[in-house]
């Protein structure tokens, strides 16, 4: 993107890239993501066929198809180039939001579980409560219809149930497993920046009831999430709308909203992954004013694919659910297997 910032909580911003591993450097991984995006490509369209489009399938087939074949002889291919041309194609064909259906029934179906789910959370003692909401962010994150294996448990309207997902999720030790450091940290935290990914489950019933959890420990909440549509990506517009909707249910919700301890803005962003070297003015501002103490990214392309290694100025804690083989043989694990990074400072 033009214009962006750096992100202001990098460690080393003149250091930092985004997607560390160049994949013409690795021939392996560059194969195995070009099979990714050209094998996924057609089910995008089909999507948005299913929902009206009638561009010219073939064409943007073969548009896609042509840059993927010339990738690996570029100078340097990282996933994030493969994603920001993946959008510009989708855009050049008319596609604006493949997934919008997808994400507003989802959205639907957690917001008639979190009531409960509150419940449920709130008759835990504290450790077992903080424990569930780690727990809770890995099974919302199954809501991922840009992995194949995952997007197959959602194809023609099909659900996936939260409460069995999490009771299903891969024992501990996980992959990365910080859990018992992160129950260490008992003393609250002043201010949380949190990426958020997906919508559905991921954001309503993983990552809200955790941000809850939060602010009523006292801390100050900024949210951030993607300015425009890729995948099934939450949207900065769509979780202004959610968070209303989840307000209507929650009292902590509503009124860490309406005393501004909650807080939204757009991080500049439009893809899957992010590139911390240009978020947006008005993150980059927010985060100027209110000297985050504790950051959390989410989701496999932001904390795993492109800011596994970054380093930053406050504590950070990285979350993912491994939906992708290619994912899972770079960090020695295997698919559903849980990655839950906390670096204190
Ligand atoms: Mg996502």
């Amino acid at each position: 993107m033009d214009g962006g910032c750096a992100f202001p909580l990098l460690s080393d911003p003149a250091g930092y890239v985004a997607c560390e591993v160049d994949l013409t450097d690795h021939c392996d991984q560059c194969a195995h993501w070009i099979a990714v995006f050209r094998n996924h490509f057609p089910r995008m369209l089909d999507e948005a066929a299913n929902h009206g489009w009638s561009g010219a399938r073939d064409e943007a087939i073969a548009r896609f198809g042509r840059w993927l074949d010339d990738a690996p002889n570029m100078d340097r291919l990282t996933i994030l180039d493969c994603c920001i041309e993946r959008e510009n194609v989708l855009r050049e064909v008319g596609i604006d939001d493949v997934y919008v259906h997808a994400k507003q029934l989802e959205n639907e179906r957690a917001l008639a579980v979190l009531p409960s789910l509150l419940e449920q959370l709130d008759a835990m003692d504290d450790a077992d409560r903080r424990a569930a909401l780690i727990q809770g962010i890995f099974a919302g994150n199954i809501f991922d219809l840009g992995a194949v294996e995952t997007a197959d448990m959602f194809d023609n309207g099909a659900t996936v149930d939260f409460r069995q997902v999490r009771a299903k999720l891969k024992a501990r030790p996980w992959l990365i497993d910080n859990l018992d450091r992160w129950l260490a940290r008992t003393s609250p935290y002043r201010c949380a920046c949190v990426f958020v990914d997906n919508a559905g489950p991921d954001i309503v019933l993983g990552i809200m009831p955790f941000v809850r959890d939060l602010l009523r420990r006292g801390t100050h909440v900024l949210l951030t999430a993607n300015n425009t549509p890729t995948l099934n990506d939450i949207t900065v517009t769509e979780l202004t709308g959610l968070l209303e909707k989840i307000a209507a249910l929650d009292d902590t919700i509503a009124g860490a909203l309406s005393e501004g301890r909650l807080e939204l803005v757009s991080s500049g962003n439009g893809y899957p992954l992010i590139d911390l070297s240009t978020v947006s003015r008005e993150l980059a501002d927010a985060v100027t004013r209110l000297q985050p103490d504790l950051l959390v990214i989410e989701g496999m392309g932001r904390a795993l694919e492109s800011n596994f290694n970054a380093r930053f100025t406050c504590d950070c804690l990285k979350l993912a659910m491994v939906k992708d083989a290619g994912v899972a043989q770079v960090l020695g694990g295997e698919m559903y297997d849980l990655v839950m990074r906390f670096e204190p400072i």
